[in-house]
């Protein structure tokens, strides 16, 4: 193992994917929105209003806010859009706007493919129906959607339950997504990357989601974050930040943190190491003799780790370090008492 490598000094930086303003159904501005994520320590984040991408970016509150698009049929086969100048319109077929989105240069992500089609509330779900198309990437997880999957409206106290225990009705990511991840992994060359959405609203009532009025993105941009681990600091010019955040996202270079269980400013470390370089999340590395996986987190937790999307090791421990000797897509889990936390993106050993 190359202690040098491993050792070297990394940066993190945390943003929100998945954020709906007033040019859509969500209720704030961008001066608002940008303000809670200041609050709640982000760095970045990527406004996705539904059909359109009007939002003014730029440098807010110390936060650099960047554009993007939910391309959203009214019933089924949300796609989060990113890296494009221009709205791509909705149509019947998935195939085409997955296809527009990269022709226009950017790259997507299914979004919130697996909401429970079974629920004790009115909200109706909005599904991937068609998991041969080729999408770029998953939001394998979405806290919103996970939230109205497990919230139950049939008496005022079910009510009340969701909302003030909202945090107990959140189950992580569905394993039909989790699978179609890993499979999209076994089948590609590249690493297929995931995201996870706060789907932030700040609702009040929609179409598209559920009749109430809900969490503001304060709170929202306190639970799923996507943490992006850089070798050197963020620069302060807009567009070379812009640049580096959609790239780290298009490769894999996050992990997807549920702030809710993390006490600390710490961040998660995962790499993989050779004697020559170390890799994080979303990287590839070749196999050789002195290959290791670590794994550190802010605190003690259920690791998984998987490859090629089958349990490989697991433990309960704050740091892993495993030496590797086989080929193959590498990612990990991390459940804190029990609750869904981190999940990353595959590191490649080839
Ligand atoms: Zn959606
Ligand atoms: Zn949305």
């Amino acid at each position: 193992m190359n202690k040098q490598n491993s050792d070297s000094k990394l940066y993190f930086y945390p943003g929100a994917i998945h954020i709906h303003s007033k040019f859509s159904d969500g209720t704030g501005d961008i001066f608002k929105i940008s303000r809670a994520a200041k609050k709640a320590g982000l760095f970045w984040i990527i406004v996705t209003d539904h059909n359109c991408i009007d939002i003014e970016e730029g440098i807010y509150n110390d936060v650099f806010v960047i554009k993007g698009e939910e391309i959203s049929p009214e019933t089924e086969n949300h796609y989060i859009a990113l890296d494009i100048d221009s709205a791509i319109l909705p149509s019947d077929s998935p195939h085409e706007y997955v296809e527009a989105v990269r022709s226009h240069g950017g790259f997507g992500f299914a979004a919130h493919p697996d909401e429970a089609e079974k629920r004790k509330n009115k909200a109706k779900p909005l599904r991937w129906t068609d998991k041969s198309v080729d999408v770029d990437g998953i939001e394998i997880w979405n806290w919103f959607s996970d939230w109205a999957d497990n919230y139950d409206e049939s008496n005022i106290f079910t009510l009340a339950k969701a909302y003030f225990l909202c945090h107990k009705l959140i189950k992580g990511p569905h394993a039909e997504t989790l699978k179609w991840w890993d499979e999209l992994n076994l089948k590609r060359e590249n690493i297929v990357p995931a995201i996870g959405g706060a789907d932030a609203h700040a609702l009040r009532v929609t179409k598209y989601i559920i009749p109430l009025k809900v969490f503001p993105y304060s709170l929202c941009f306190k639970t799923l974050t996507n943490v992006i681990t850089l070798q050197k600091p963020l620069s302060k010019d807009f567009d070379e930040v812009k640049r580096t955040v959609l790239d780290s996202i298009r490769h894999g270079n996050n992990l997807i943190i549920n702030r809710k269980y993390s006490k600390t400013s710490q961040f998660p470390l995962f790499q993989a190491v050779n004697e020559s370089m170390a890799v994080n999340a979303g990287g590839e590395i070749e196999l050789s003799e002195n290959s290791y996986l670590h794994i550190k987190l802010p605190q003690k937790a259920d690791i998984k780790i998987l490859k090629d999307g089958m349990p490989f090791y697991s433990e309960n421990s704050k740091k892993i370090i495993l030496k590797l000797d086989r080929r193959g897509k590498y990612r990990f889990e991390a459940y804190f008492k029990n609750n869904p936390w981190i999940f990353s993106n595959p590191i490649k050993v080839k």
